[in-house]
């Protein structure tokens, strides 16, 4: 009788999951010789899957996009004003930053990002106990998804970011040969799936990774199982959640890739706030420490790349104001909960070898999208935050004036309904208009008169990561017109 792990090494040698610590290697090694692993080992031929593998697009500048259209068919005029003898700064900012005005001219427009809320159905019955996605039937078929990719990708591909609901109950239709994710890659877009992971089969793992998709979303809120299954209402629900993870890793380690990349969404409620620091030191015990085929000494970038970076998402909805963490809670979170997640951070990487003036902070590597409060500038101090984030306003200090990036994005919903953003895709204000009855840049150029009036009370739940790119592009456009007037002087 062949052993499993010798049979694995017939078909193109046992994964050595070289850049895991050892004791998540043994366990990825136990569970690629499992019956849920082995007979698909058995079946496929790993160099021609290997072959298969389509690498992932590059991610467009969403950082930038906003504030390069906006200069480049707004910057002639605010120039003009600026000979003519304007001299305030607000004025020409606001000049600067009109997307009416720089739409005007009818030229194409960048759509830079693209959230696709496929279904809003989910495979987690009941729901995760801070579940605030209100419900809509499906009305858009794959048909209708492959048009809007179409036409969201010309001129620039965006990146497109595909939830629910919980998005992998479509199936093939998400991660199947003629899927949306392969017709997405196909067309240049980088694609991004937020999913609970736990359909994640070994076959789907694999079928992921050949198809080229970039990253996965993963819902982890806590280490400790017994609370992550409260979370998610329902006993063993954890284990399901982190096999869906662990076939992730086998697969990219038997196709030899370092995609999808994982990153972790973790719902911040008054129950696992201060549980970061443990959450933490479980994702550094289970994560590839550094890209496939880096060798050498370890250096600070390569310990950093973005697996497990972790997006601590503060619980919204006001049906959830019973989960929300208490003013001292978010006091003692920013006290003493980050510094020590800081450090464990810091002692990861000493213990990996890198040099001290190599080591990263956790805010510039996979916190970077974390701390609400350190992420952004707020025109606020911590205890006025704490004090408003207690009440369920965590953005509302870092809003920038208007909204920039709206302009170069759209978020489709199950129905058809265009939104600006994922944040009014959760609240719903009226919508911009409907795909099945005009295109994507019709319904934003429709209603671009009204981003002049944003953000607006809708705005309250805007993500922390578009308020960072808000600010970035608000801060362009004003270097931008200082530039320009210390030119004119
Ligand atoms: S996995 Fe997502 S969509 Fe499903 S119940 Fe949980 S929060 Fe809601
Ligand atoms: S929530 Fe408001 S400010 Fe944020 S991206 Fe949407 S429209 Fe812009």
């Amino acid at each position: 009788m062949v052993e499993r792990g010798a049979r694995v090494a017939e078909k193109g040698g046992m994964p050595a999951f070289p850049h895991y610590q050892p004791a998540h290697r043994q366990r990825l090694q136990a569970i690629s010789r499992s019956d849920e692993w082995q007979p698909l080992i058995d079946q496929v031929d790993l160099a021609e899957l290997r072959a298969a593998v389509a690498p992932p697009p590059a991610q467009p500048a969403q950082q930038s996009a906003a504030s390069t259209f906006l200069i480049r068919h707004n910057g002639p005029r605010v120039r003009k004003l600026i000979d003519e003898g304007v001299t305030d700064e607000d004025q020409l900012v606001a000049a600067l930053g009109d997307w009416q005005t720089a739409v005007a001219d009818g030229g194409p427009m960048p759509i830079v990002f693209l959230g696709l809320a496929v279904t809003m159905d989910c495979s987690f019955e009941p729901r995760c106990v801070y579940c605030n996605q209100p419900w809509l039937p499906g009305r858009l078929d794959l048909a209708d998804w492959k048009a809007l990719l179409t036409e969201a990708a010309a001129p620039t591909p965006p990146y497109v970011y595909i939830t629910g609901g919980e998005p992998l109950i479509l199936g093939p239709d998400v991660w199947g040969d003629d899927g949306l994710v392969a017709f997405a890659v196909k067309l240049g877009c980088a694609v991004n799936i937020n999913t609970n992971a736990a359909l994640i089969t070994p076959q789907i793992a694999l079928q992921m990774t050949k198809i080229g998709l970039a990253r996965l979303h993963v819902s982890l809120d806590c280490a400790d199982p017994r609370l992550q299954d409260e979370l998610l209402q329902s006993p063993g629900r954890t284990e399901e959640v982190l096999a869906g993870i662990y076939n992730v890793q086998i697969a990219r380690e038997l196709l030899g890739v370092d995609h999808p990349q994982i990153h972790v969404n973790c719902v911040l409620t008054s129950r696992n706030i201060l549980e970061l620091p443990k959450l933490l030191r479980f994702l550094l015990d289970i994560r590839q420490s550094r890209p496939t085929g880096s060798t050498g000494e370890v250096t600070g970038e390569q310990l950093t790349w973005g697996e497990f970076a972790f997006h601590l998402i503060p619980v919204g909805g006001e049906g959830n104001a019973r989960l929300r963490p208490s003013v001292e809670q978010w006091k003692r979170f920013y006290a003493r909960t980050w510094p020590a997640a800081e450090e464990i951070w810091q002692d990861y990487q000493a213990a990996a070898g890198v040099a001290a003036d190599d080591r990263k902070p956790l805010t510039r590597t996979l916190g970077v999208a974390a701390s609400p409060f350190l992420r952004v500038d707020h025109r606020m101090d911590l205890d006025e935050y704490c004090r408003l984030a207690a009440g369920g306003e965590y953005w509302r200090g870092a809003l920038s004036e208007r909204c920039y990036v709206a302009g170069c994005q759209a978020f489709i919903l199950p129905d058809g309904a265009q939104h600006w953003c994922g944040g009014h895709a959760v609240c719903r204000p009226t919508p911009l208009g409907n795909v099945r009855e005009a295109g994507l840049r019709d319904n934003i150029r429709a209603n671009i008169t009204r981003l002049g009036e944003t953000p607006t009370d809708a705005c309250a739940g805007c993500a922390g990561v578009t308020c960072v790119i808000n600010q970035s592009a608000a801060s362009a456009l004003r270097e931008e017109v200082r530039k320009w007037l210390g030119q004119g002087k």
